[in-house]
């Protein structure tokens, strides 16, 4: 196979942009500034706004092409790694040829033109999936992903990178709504209720189990329905769907075969000064000790893997476990906004997760 490295493939200058760009420092932004910054969008807001992601996103962009250039056990000449480094590439190549953002007849192209890159790279996540899955094959038994700290280290790099910049896109894609919904500034929504996000959350998460399974535990919730906070609804819907089906699909194989019903998982949320903290708790038997640390690491998990037999690999909310993803990308989401995750477990028991999730938004982006 003929191996294309950025470097034989692509044009001097271009190369050279790239290296420019990527030692520039990126900037972060906090959900607080997004929401003072863009209250009521006024043009001049919007022309802001794409000046800064104008200036911003090749950044961004830049310091993932030399991380997908550079990775270690030959990982960067995957097929699909290199299928992910050409959409940052042309995406990159996009901004960089797009002329400075004056008038808000720019703006408005600017904003279709990153609407069309947040388009191109909606696969990046399977596609990377399936390069590592690859890489996994390559290595065999004999050493498992686990053993692998610095590909870990590079895909939480790599996909919290990936959130900020979905994030800011469709921030900006979103101000553009013509009649936005009440309550809400882009993609952020003032006042969310966790415990009907959670509702959602479990309808889902359920009807996944129920086509898993054919049944699905209960799940109670308690928490106050009229408590509200800022915060990405998406972002917060993802998160507790993900550590739902975890609970539901351990609780329904541990019941699976008994003859009595099974015990419902619980969904707490409560409302601190600093955090909004949500609480899931199964009795599904839990994970052993020496499980624990692996649960965060990528392509860890205990069902089969749709991967494995060569299937096709899907958009994860379809399935119901196999990937290994749910817990860190989950992780990696509340950490964006400063919040964290956190499972504890009870082998022989059941299992907590502990979803912080920071009130005041003030907190940075996480930069890699
Ligand atoms: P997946 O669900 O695709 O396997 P996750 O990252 O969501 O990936 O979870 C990884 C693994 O962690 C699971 O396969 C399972 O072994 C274990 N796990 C996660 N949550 C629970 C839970 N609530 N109870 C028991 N095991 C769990
Ligand atoms: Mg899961």
């Amino acid at each position: 196979m003929a191996v294309r490295r950025l470097s034989e493939s692509l044009s001097r200058t271009l190369m050279e942009d790239i290296h420019r760009c990527s030692l520039k420092k990126q900037t972060g932004v906090s959900l607080k500034y997004m929401m003072d910054f863009s209250g009521y969008p006024t043009g001049n807001n919007l022309l802001f706004s794409a000046q800064f992601l104008h200036k911003e996103l090749p950044v961004r962009l830049a310091h993932r092409v030399i991380e997908l250039e550079n990775l270690p056990h030959r990982l960067s000449i995957k097929a699909p790694v290199l299928k992910v480094r050409d959409w940052y590439v042309d995406s990159f190549k996009d901004l960089r040829s797009f002329p400075e953002v004056l008038n808000s007849a720019d703006e408005l192209k600017f904003t279709e033109l990153i609407h069309q890159i947040k388009i191109r790279h909606n696969n990046v996540v399977p596609t990377m999936a399936m390069g590592i899955q690859q890489l996994k094959e390559d290595l065999g038994r004999k050493m498992g992903l686990n053993e692998l700290p610095e590909i870990h280290q590079f895909l939480d790099r790599f996909y919290m990178s990936r959130i900020g910049i979905r994030m800011l896109i469709g921030q900006h894609v979103a101000l553009h709504q013509r009649r936005p919904p009440a309550g809400y500034i882009g993609l952020i929504c003032t006042h969310v209720s966790p415990v009907e996000v959670a509702q959602n959350a479990i309808d889902d998460a359920r009807s996944a189990c129920m086509r898993t399974y054919g049944s699905a535990p209960e799940v109670h919730v308690y928490g106050d329905p009229s408590f509200k906070f800022a915060y990405v609804p998406t972002h917060l819907h993802q998160m507790i769907f993900e550590l739902l089906k975890n609970s539901l699909r351990a609780v329904q194989e541990l019941f699976m075969d008994a003859d009595h019903d099974c015990p419902p998982i619980r969904v707490v949320v409560a409302d601190g000064n600093e955090d909004v903290t949500i609480k899931i708790s199964d009795e599904g038997g839990g994970i052993p000790r020496s499980g624990l640390s692996k649960i965060w690491t990528y392509l860890y998990t205990t069902a089969k893997s749709p991967l494995a037999n060569g299937e096709q690999i899907q958009d994860t909310p379809n399935v119901m476990a196999g990937y290994g993803y749910g817990l860190p990308i989950s992780r990696l989401y509340a950490r964006y906004f400063g919040g964290d995750l956190q499972v504890i477990s009870m082998e022989g028991y059941g299992t907590d997760a502990y979803l912080h999730l920071n009130r005041l938004g003030n907190v940075q982006e996480p930069l890699p």
